[in-house]
């Protein structure tokens, strides 16, 4: 059955392992806010997301579907945020 996936689980962080990244981004803390999937609709917590390292970058997917959610990639001057696969985020005030 694990050869149905082409999500190489090996690759895949602890949702944790983001965290510092995710709150350097977004200036507050994102492991608990709510995301959801734009391929699904599941709703969850960012720190539910699968974490995965690929090339340069961060891929976090859906926990139910595997659609990524939330992709960053880091350069020495600037830091690109792809969040086309999820409909909204949420940032606390
Ligand atoms: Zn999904």
């Amino acid at each position: 059955m694990e050869e149905m996936t082409d999500i190489n689980r090996e690759l895949m962080l602890d949702a944790n392992a983001t965290a510092g990244l995710l709150t350097e981004i977004f200036g507050t803390e994102m492991t608990a806010s709510p995301t959801e999937c734009a391929g699904c609709g599941n709703e969850g917590a960012i720190g539910e997301l699968l974490a995965f390292t690929q090339g340069p970058g961060i891929v976090l997917r859906c926990s139910a579907c595997e659609n990524v959610v939330l992709r960053i990639v880091q350069t020495p001057d600037a830091i690109y945020l792809d969040a086309r696969g999820a409909v909204y985020l949420r940032l606390a005030r």
